[in-house]
């Protein structure tokens, strides 16, 4: 079994004119967190992006779990073992918290595995158990975000891409997704996490990829990173 999940290569992405990612290589070890930090427009999203193939690959190439996924679309990748948890959480708002992972586990596992999965999440996470018929347009944006991560798990994955996870979030609902996070690496489940606050995902992080204007500034564990001054500059204009 490779220690590898994913690996990325020379990966260009592109919308229209703007070539938002230039060419970056970098890979994440099984088992460990890598945070993907940068500036606001840094591309760290886009890479996301890519790697779940909601946006297209314009070059290089990206495989999960030892299998080329360059072209795949996101429902394959979702079901290769990709969890993915968007920027803005992007629940449905007028669901209620258990509807949404009904249509998550309808498409990613047979009915009683879903069924017994969703019991899971509520177990995991009471306060959704709690709200299961609330509108989850109604949860806090921490309770939401937690909702995000529960319908990331109803496919049971192996890497979990989270987008911006405490964005907006108030100091302890981050200190409480922190914890999920860490967590889930626990339980065994690999983590690409971009983040804007680059000391927390720094605390939690195995190894770390520093993105500048579509580039790599530069990669390494967060003691490498805490020493090196320029590469600071750049994840800390976030
Ligand atoms: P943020 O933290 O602000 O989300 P980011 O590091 O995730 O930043 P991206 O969102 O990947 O960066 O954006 C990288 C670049 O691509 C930026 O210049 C952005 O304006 C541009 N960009 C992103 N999405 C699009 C799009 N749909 N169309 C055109 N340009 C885009």
């Amino acid at each position: 079994m490779s220690d590898t999940v994913l690996d990325v290569e020379a990966l260009d992405v592109r919308y229209g004119p703007v070539r938002a990612v230039r060419g970056i290589s970098f890979d994440v070890a099984r088992g460990g967190i890598t945070a993907l930090l940068g500036a606001n427009g840094a591309g760290k999203s886009s890479t996301l992006m890519a790697i779940a193939g909601v946006v297209p690959v314009a070059s290089g190439r990206v495989s999960l779990f030892g299998q080329p996924t360059t072209k795949s679309a996101p429902d394959a990748i979702v079901r290769s073992g990709v969890g993915i948890c968007p920027e803005g959480r992007r629940v449905f708002a007028s669901l209620s918290v258990e509807e949404n992972l009904i249509v998550a586990g309808t498409a990613l596992a047979p009915a009683p595995v879903a069924a017994a999965r969703r019991d899971e999440m509520m177990q995991r996470f009471p306060i959704l158990g709690e709200r299961r018929r609330q509108l989850a347009g109604l949860l806090s944006g921490g309770e939401q975000q937690m909702l995000a991560v529960a319908r990331a798990l109803m496919g049971a994955p192996k890497l979990l891409l989270m987008d911006e996870p405490s964005l907006g979030l108030a100091p302890q609902m981050v200190d409480t997704i922190f914890s999920i996070i860490e967590e889930l690496q626990r339980e065994g489940i690999s983590i690409l996490l971009v983040e804007q606050n680059a000391a927390l995902a720094l605390e939690v992080a195995s190894h770390a990829v520093v993105m500048a204007n579509g580039e790599i500034a530069g990669q390494g564990t967060p003691a490498d990173l805490a020493g090196d001054t320029l590469l600071k500059s750049a994840y800390l204009a976030a």
